[in-house]
């Protein structure tokens, strides 16, 4: 047993469960598409490993599972797994046979390595239905969980699977990617101080982490959308700006309990219009009421960056303005190239700032960049995932 309390894919091995056995691995194959092309392929590559692993220790059938993009139980072709199926025969070299039919028909044997059609396309999926888990359940002898981007859902191939599997005494464990995220976001053993920059659109979506993950670090740089809801709840001027208004109490609330945990901006880049309106920097406490906030400013980088040089580990989540909009991206561009180059251990959080890491193609200058966003959230915050806590004995 691993130190997560589940199985790795490498002690299955060395106790001989692989061969012979048809592996069920849930992967994490959501993909971006533009134009029906797959544009970035490393979320395929990063299970490659788990698959090689699988062939190489005498598995007698891969299947792998997966969803891709939100199709709500509905097939749309625009959706459809096929180019996924083509894709890993090109990189692995293998044939890879793509099978849409899994729920009427058997999976020929003589297949070696087979990628079934997007899981979403079945409502039955997102709802954890207990049928449609039996019939996925029942195409393996063993299952491995490598779609760490999921494991904080409680789906059909995510829990319901592997727990009729556990009851049929079959064999569960994690792969080779899943292993890595589930050591990398551990931070159990880090070297203090630890720091964590959260940026993101909306509070609703992670007020509970960021009430976790302030029990666990040292400070806490807040940037994006967020600070707008903190700033209006101290009573500021904040426009137009996005603020969740519900959420007002909980933000003074951690305010009164967390004030010097807490580390935010001391300048905003705000416009009327995102989009071609003009841009000024204003100080956070002048922020006139027909404009909105749309970045964090350069002095607030500034500060950010001193602050930051004391930090041992960092964890980042979350753009610090509206990155996708040049040149409201130039916060989260600075922050990110400061890290790159700080040699620090620095672990994002996948999501919008692994995208945003891969434009300014910084990718290979950090510690880690999860697959996962939500659940990297999550777990850094010391919360379970349901679809790691199912493998457990
Ligand atoms: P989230 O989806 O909650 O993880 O937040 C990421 C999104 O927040 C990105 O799409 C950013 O464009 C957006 N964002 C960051 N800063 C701001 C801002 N000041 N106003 C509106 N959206 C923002």
């Amino acid at each position: 047993m691993g130190d997560f309390g589940v199985k790795t894919i490498k002690e299955l091995a060395i106790e001989g469960l692989i061969e012979g056995k048809k592996v069920l691995i849930r992967t994490d194959f959501n993909v971006p598409l533009k134009n029906g092309m797959i544009s970035d392929d490393s979320r395929i590559k990063s299970t490659m490993p788990s698959i090689r692993f699988c062939l190489e220790n005498g598995a007698s059938q891969i299947i792998l599972m997966s969803h891709l993009g939100r199709p709500k139980g509905k097939v749309d072709k625009k959706l459809s797994l096929k180019p996924v199926a083509e894709k890993l025969s090109e990189l692995m070299n293998e044939k890879v046979y793509f099978f849409d039919k899994y729920l009427e028909k058997p999976i020929p044997k003589t297949k070696k390595l087979v990628l079934l059609e997007n899981l979403r396309f079945n409502e039955e999926e997102t709802s954890n239905e207990k049928k449609f888990s039996k019939k996925l359940a029942s195409l393996g002898d063993i299952f491995i969980q490598d779609a760490f981007g999921t494991c904080h859902r409680e789906h059909a191939s995510t829990v319901g699977v592997p727990e009729i599997m556990k009851k049929e005494k079959k064999i569960l464990g994690i792969g080779f990617l899943v292993e890595k995220e589930l050591e990398m976001l551990n931070f159990n053993n880090v070297s203090y101080p630890f720091y964590a920059i959260l940026g993101c659109a909306k509070i609703s979506d992670k007020i509970e982490v960021i009430e976790e993950l302030l029990k666990r670090v040292d400070k806490l740089f807040l940037g994006g959308a967020i600070v707008f809801t903190f700033l209006k709840a101290q009573g500021y001027e904040v426009g137009t700006s996005l603020v969740e208004d519900d959420k007002l109490d909980l933000a003074k609330k951690l305010l009164k309990e967390h004030k010097n945990k807490l580390v935010f901006p001391v300048d905003i880049v705000i416009s009327d219009d995102v989009d071609g309106g003009e841009i000024f920097t204003v100080d956070f406490d002048k922020i006139p009421e027909n404009m909105k906030g749309l970045d964090i400013g350069d002095e607030s980088v500034d500060l950010f960056k001193e602050e930051l040089e004391e930090a041992s580990t960092i964890f980042w989540n979350g753009p610090l303005g509206v990155f996708e909009m040049p040149p409201f991206d130039t916060a989260t561009r600075d922050i990110a190239e400061y890290l790159a180059k700080s040699m620090k251990h620095v672990v994002i959080g996948g999501g919008d700032t692994h995208k945003a890491i891969n434009d300014f193609r910084l990718q290979h200058y950090f510690t880690h960049i999860s697959t996962g966003g939500g659940a990297a959230l999550e777990l850094v915050a010391g919360h379970k995932l349901p679809a790691i806590e199912i493998l457990k004995e």
